[in-house]
């Protein structure tokens, strides 16, 4: 028997589907005509930009606040991100009718800051840089007794993201590849872990963006590190993995078969195609996936799944976009 490696529980992903079932609702599995017929093989799309939070971090976060104690749950939560995983910790608060507070930042756009807002949460504006807003999390956290959530590294985070995988043996139990954006490995580690499970053959890629691939490089050099990241299109896939990561490096690590970086081009390439070919506006992490898939045609086995991660894009970048016509 090949057993792999196994951090936790493997039935901690069901335990979480059940959990998160009156929050998350399964999401769709399409087949891509377009995509299908450009490749010549039976290329399918996980469509977890139809959750109401845009992005799939709804799942680790319902998973996560759902399992707090009920003392925990009375003090509230706080996150640092601005992105998908803060709005999706919010909106789980809210449903739940728990405190969120949300450290950010004075740099972060005031779109941005609205949204946090409109769903209920607590908003503290701090310093200038993420790392000042970490840190006043982290103060908090104890002055008031809050929960932190954090955005991958954390077993409950890495179940409820895991629940895709199980999602995808019920709606194609033939898949044979799937490809997932990979940032702090939350979502590669949950998918993989149940996938590798079932059938060590599934084929497992991570693409980052050229421009931030910090998992991508730690695994070259075998431990993380630490690295100056550019500006992307695939904004939700910067940031670090963590110096002392304890769950995801080693599980993708583990689990990841492959991982490849792709352009901006690359990346532009997949919003666009999934703009014009299926009326569907992703965001660049999202993008990623498909930009591959346009460059690697022969190298896939199929049926072949990508992960449509979010999408979280404003018009003003997609009507940046789209000045130049698709390939
Ligand atoms: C967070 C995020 C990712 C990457 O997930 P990790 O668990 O950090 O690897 C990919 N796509 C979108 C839209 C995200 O918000």
């Amino acid at each position: 028997m090949n057993i792999v490696y196994q951090p936790f529980a493997l039935k901690e992903m069901w335990k979480a589907q059940k959990r998160i079932r009156s929050i998350v609702e399964e999401t769709p599995l399409v087949y891509s005509d377009a995509l299908s017929r450009r490749l010549n093989k039976q290329v399918y799309l996980k469509l977890e930009q139809t959750h109401p939070t845009g992005s799939f971090k709804i799942r680790g976060a319902a998973n996560k606040l759902l399992s707090l104690s009920e003392s925990d749950r009375k003090k509230g939560v706080t996150t640092f991100s601005t992105g998908n995983h803060g709005i999706s910790v919010a909106y789980v608060a809210e449903q739940l009718g728990m405190t969120c507070v949300v450290c950010l930042s004075d740099r972060v756009p005031k779109e941005k800051l609205n949204r946090l807002k409109r769903l209920g949460a607590r908003v503290e504006i701090v310093g200038q840089n993420q790392d000042d807003a970490e840190a006043y999390c982290y103060q908090l956290a104890k002055e008031e007794g809050l929960t932190i959530v954090k955005p991958f590294d954390d077993a409950d985070i890495i179940a409820g993201q895991g629940t895709i995988g199980l999602e995808i043996m019920q709606q194609c139990p033939d898949v044979q590849h799937v490809i997932i954006p990979l940032s702090g490995g939350g979502l590669l580690s949950g998918i993989g872990y149940i996938l590798k499970s079932i059938d060590p053959n599934i084929k497992i890629t991570g693409v980052s963006p050229q421009r931030s691939a910090v998992m991508y490089e730690s695994l070259k050099k075998g431990q993380p590190i630490e690295m100056k990241e550019e500006h992307t299109l695939a904004d939700s896939l910067l940031g670090g993995i963590g110096i002392d990561n304890r769950y995801t490096f080693p599980m993708t690590k583990a689990y990841m078969d492959q991982g490849r970086k792709v352009s901006e081009r690359s990346i532009r390439d997949g919003v666009l195609f999934m703009l014009e070919y299926h009326k569907m506006a992703v965001e660049g992490a999202a993008g990623a996936g498909v930009g591959l898939l346009l460059e690697e045609k022969e190298k896939c086995d199929d049926p072949v799944i990508i992960v449509i991660s979010g999408n979280n894009i404003d018009h003003e970048t997609i009507s940046e976009l789209v000045v130049e016509p698709v390939r």
